[in-house]
Formats: C-alpha cells, structure tokens, sequence
C-alpha cells in the first residue's frame, strides 16, 4: 500500500481496498459509505413521511367515532357501531409498531347490506372524514375484466389517488366504497354455469385490488394506455367498504332461517315475528354466496352488517337533525343572498310523505327539495329587494305538481 494513498474519511479504508473513492473539498468517501448513507437517508424519510401520516390520521376510540358519526348520520345504529369498530382495528393495525409477534391482525373490510339512499355511502364518506383519511367513491356496476370496455379496477385507484392529491403513501392508507356491489353477482349460485361477463369475472378483476397487491394506476385514471407513466400503490393497507342493496336476498335469508328453526309451532311464530322486521340483520355470508358473490370475494370482506329502511321519521330528522342537514344547506345558500329562509313545519311532512312514495330513501328528500325550490333559487338572487322567502305548503306543493320528479313516483 503507498503511503501517501487517500483513504475513505469515514470508514478509513484506503483507495486500494475499495471500488471507488470520490474525493470532496477535505476529505474522501469511498463506494461502500455512500450506500450505506444512502440506506440511512432513506430510512429517515420513510420514518418521517410514516409519523407525518400517523399525525393526520385522527384515531378515535371507537366510541368516539360512533358520536362523530351520529352527528351525520340518522339511525343506522348497528352500522355505525360496527363500522367504528372495523375502521379502529384496521388504524390500529396499520400504526401497529410491535411487529415481532407472530399474531398478525386481518384487514377488516366492510360490507354494507341496505336499500338505496339509507346512508352506506354517507357512513364510509363521513368515517373517512372523521379519520382524515382519503376517500373515494366507486360504482362495482361501471368496472370490467380486464380487456373489456368499461373502467378497470385500477380506475378506483385512481381516483382515491387522485383524492389524497396524488399523495401515494396517504392513498395507501385511505378508504375506498365500492357501490353496488350486489350488482355484479354471478347469476346462479352454480360456478359451472357458462362464463358470466358481467358477474364472476368482474369480481375475480376486484380480488386483485383485495388481495394486497402492488398495483400499477394511471394516475389520470381511466383506462392504462402504454405510453402513461403508472403509479404504484400498495393496496396492503387500504380500507374497502362496499354496499348493495342485494335486492330479493330477503328471500334467501328467510327460507334459510325457517329450515333452522325447530317444530312447527315455533317456525310459524319465528316467521311472523321475523318477517315484520328488517331481514337483513339475519344475513350471514352463507346468503351472500347464494346471491352469488364468490367465496374468495366475501373472505375478503370479514365485516358484515346492515343498514334499516329509513321510516318517516328518520327521514324527518335527516331534513333537520344532521350538521349538513337539508334544511341548513338551502337556509345557508339563501343567507348569501342576504334572504332569510323558513319554511314551514307542514312542508317537511309533506316532503317526507313524498319520499316514502318515492321509495328513494334520503335520496328522494334531496331531489323534492331541489324541484321545490328551483323556481327560487332560480329567481331570487336577481331581485334585489327580497330579503325574506316563506316555504309554505301551497307553494311546495304547486311546484312538485308542475316537476317531472313526479315521474318518479312507484306504481
Ligand atoms: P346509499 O349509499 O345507501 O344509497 P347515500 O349514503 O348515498 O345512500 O345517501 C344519499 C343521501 O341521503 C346522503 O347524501 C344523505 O344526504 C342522505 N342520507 C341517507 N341516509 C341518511 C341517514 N341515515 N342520515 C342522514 N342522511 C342520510
């Protein structure tokens, strides 16, 4: 070894011992530090973009979460307390540092089981809220298998990526509803029926969005064109939560809780009882296979529950009650026009009274709002001089007569 040979100011290897040495203002460092600082450097960004994560995430105790909901949310009281306990675990589970155990806690992903518009989009939009997490809302109905027209799973990544303003690691952590998933069961119960496009294939497409994977996303969404750069994002820790209405399991879940029950005389009893109430809260993974969703998909999905059909009085409340309710958005929208609005108690029974005939659930609420209240909010900001609009019954219902949302009404 020369004796005048540079050496590596931090491990203090001379030049002839490493592969390279790359010389600064007053000193070395040779190829073997630089990788391992390297190593370092990137050790401490993970760290930091890890607690910069766990600072925005806001977990609360499950109890917490479920009194923040009920500031949102009418009812629902069993989905709500079960899906605070499922978005608690799955928090808990990802912040989890102890990693040395060999008890490893399973993803809780969610199925919703209720009618349209009783509030399963609102309970996943409104957790992720409450957590500061990101968000996104997808339709099972518009995704297809690979290589058909229509939007690719990825396409839902897409969009929660797009939500966490393109922000991988806090997409990594976000929740995805996925809408309608009722929609794309098989049509029989039966696998050895001939291929269904629609059903078995789309569902075996959203395994893969499951199951963990790294998954390469277009970031502008759509479909992936060769020339797009794609992200990657780890689906390890997102949270899914899926909802349908799975019209007709009511059925299924039915005649499989009459063939359990034991002796005549109880049966009937149990029926009479049952069938009065919501029959969704008897449902049980085994119904959703007969409807037609694949093992592999509802394994997946470890966390079941439902929602109840909102009644008139839930939807009485929701006009009022909830912190963006109905009423205090368009009370809002007229207060900056400088319009005081009230409306009359009379006009709510009647708005509710037609939303039952509607038979949209809340959802029917909004629209009769919006038909009822166009003509003003179409007028008013233009006049000047109105300082003050009176919802009242008459011209409620004049304006509903003249809408095509009665069109709407079921037979
Ligand atoms: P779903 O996903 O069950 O079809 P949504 O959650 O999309 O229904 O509900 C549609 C709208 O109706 C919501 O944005 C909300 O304004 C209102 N809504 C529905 N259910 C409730 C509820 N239980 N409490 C308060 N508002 C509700």
């Amino acid at each position: 070894m020369a004796k005048n040979e540079p050496r590596c100011s931090f491990c203090g290897k001379s030049k002839s011992e490493v592969n390279i040495l790359i010389a600064g203002i007053s000193g070395h460092i040779c190829d073997g530090c630089i990788s391992q600082a390297q190593h370092i450097v990137e050790e401490e960004v993970t760290q930091r973009v890890e607690s910069t994560i766990s600072k925005s995430l806001n977990l609360l105790k499950p109890r917490d979460i479920k009194s923040h909901l009920d500031e949102f949310v009418i009812g629902q009281e069993q989905a709500k307390k079960v899906l605070s306990v499922a978005v608690y675990n799955h928090y808990k589970r990802i912040t989890q540092k102890d990693e040395n155990d060999d008890v490893e806690i399973e993803k809780s992903n969610v199925i919703l089981l209720g009618e349209t518009g009783t509030g399963k989009t609102l309970l996943a939009k409104t957790v992720a809220k409450i957590l500061n997490v990101p968000f996104a809302v997808a339709d099972a109905t518009v995704i297809t298998e690979a290589g058909y027209v229509g939007e690719d799973v990825e396409s839902i990544l897409a969009k929660l990526l797009q939500a966490a303003d393109f922000d991988v690691t806090a997409a990594e952590r976000g929740i995805v509803f996925i809408d309608e998933i009722d929609k794309i069961a098989r049509k029989s119960d039966n696998p050895s029926i001939t291929r269904d496009v629609s059903g078995e294939g789309v569902q075996q497409a959203m395994l893969k969005l499951l199951e963990g994977a790294e998954i390469g996303v277009p970031p502008k969404g759509g479909r992936k064109h060769p020339e797009q750069k794609l992200v990657t994002i780890n689906t390890k820790n997102i949270l899914f939560v899926t909802g349908g209405a799975f019209g007709g399991i009511e059925k299924l879940i039915s005649s499989r809780l009459n063939t359990t029950s034991v002796g005549y005389a109880s049966k009937t009893k149990r029926l009479s009882k049952v069938e009065s109430e919501n029959m969704y809260q008897y449902v049980t993974p085994q119904d959703l296979k007969k409807f037609g969703l694949i093992p592999e998909l509802i394994g997946r999905f470890p966390v079941l529950t439902y929602l109840n059909p909102l009644d008139e009085s839930a939807l009485r409340r929701i006009i009022t009650e909830p912190k963006n309710a109905l009423i205090k958005q368009y009370i809002k929208l007229f207060h900056m026009e400088d319009i005081k609005l009230t409306v009359d108690k009379d006009v709510l029974d009647f708005m509710v009274k037609k939303a039952m005939e509607f038979a949209l659930g809340a959802r029917g609420l909004r629209s009769i709002f919006e038909a009822v209240m166009i003509d003003a909010m179409y007028d008013l900001p233009s006049k000047k001089d109105t300082k003050e609009f009176k919802l009242t019954l008459s011209y409620a219902k004049e304006k509903l007569k003249n809408s095509t949302i009665q069109n709407l009404k079921v037979a």
